[in-house]
């Protein structure tokens, strides 16, 4: 066997070494969602997690000419913010955390979503570090983070954390953020209007932190990212780059390397040991390109 083969072989086994030693631990354990609540769909063509009956709540944010109270209206003619405008509106902000919360600060008075239906208590805008090598983006805030104001709080979040923990890292050391900063009336999926007005700013939060690796966590992230229709199926599992001037990727951001993966509701709503097994090799490839080896054990 050549010399190359031989690496090929080991990093093959060891690959399998930790996929087994993870799966079903700590992360994703095995059998701790009864059948009865796992619901087959098709995830590949709608978003993962959509409980239903939610009720919308009053806002407590009074930004620009509304308060943040469930309305009934979109206003197609919104325009998104030019990236330029944005970006120059805190250039003379220097380090990355300031320039995010000047950031932060600048979507609150836009307040995108006063153009569509959102109701909402509070901006989920993201969290973790200002320079994190790793970025997880999902879809959009959930009950919980909307009454926390933190992203992945709930159960989809605690689940992510473990995947982040089997990692070898944690929340505090990647960023998490989501495209749309408000929830979505009855989680409903972001429409492309209302993921078109959200994403300056969430591409301007990828431009500040420069992440090493983006993961996606379910398809409107994922969709948003690769300019792409595609199921998720044929996208999660291998790298991509984000393209700068493509789709609505701005011009001015770095190339940066991105991973899709299945989003954690859909895995806790479909627990089968080949999706927690695809989602592990995926976050096993980015550990890979991070070139971190998991938790001490
Ligand atoms: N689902 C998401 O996409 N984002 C959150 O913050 C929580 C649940």
């Amino acid at each position: 066997m050549s010399e190359e083969s031989q690496v090929d072989v080991r990093t093959l086994i060891a690959q399998h070494a930790m996929t087994s030693r993870l799966l079903g631990v700590d992360f994703l354990p095995l059998g701790s969602v009864p059948e009865s609540e796992l619901v087959e769909e098709n995830f590949d063509e709608v978003a993962e997690s959509k409980p239903t009956g939610s009720k919308s709540v009053e806002s407590k944010i009074n930004s620009s000419d509304q308060s943040g109270a469930e309305r009934s209206r979109t206003d197609e003619s919104a325009q998104p913010i030019e990236h330029e405008a944005l970006r120059r509106a805190y250039s003379k902000v220097a380090q990355p955390q300031a320039q995010l919360d000047a950031l932060r600060a600048m979507y609150e008075r836009q307040a995108p979503h006063q153009h569509y239906n959102t109701g909402f208590t509070n901006i989920v805008f993201g969290e973790g570090s200002a320079t994190a090598e790793l970025m997880f983006i999902g879809e959009a805030p959930g009950e919980d983070e909307d009454l926390s104001g933190r992203p992945f709080v709930g159960r989809a979040g605690q689940l992510l954390e473990k995947m982040i923990g089997a990692m070898g890292l944690s929340r505090e050391t990647v960023y998490i953020c989501n495209v749309l900063k408000t929830r979505p009336p009855n989680n409903a999926t972001p429409s492309p209007f209302e993921t078109s007005l959200c994403a300056p700013y969430l591409f301007e939060q990828i431009r500040i932190i420069n992440p090493k690796v983006i993961v996606t966590l379910g398809l409107p992230a994922t969709q948003l990212m690769l300019n792409t229709k595609s199921a998720m199926r044929t996208l999660r599992g291998r790298w991509h780059t984000l393209v700068p001037g493509v789709g609505q990727v701005p011009v001015g951001i770095p190339e940066i390397e991105v991973m899709a993966t299945y989003h954690p509701a859909y895995l806790l709503r479909s627990y089968t040991e080949e999706n927690r097994r695809n989602v592990w090799s995926d976050l096993v490839q980015v550990m890979e390109k991070l070139g971190i080896s998991g938790p001490a054990r």
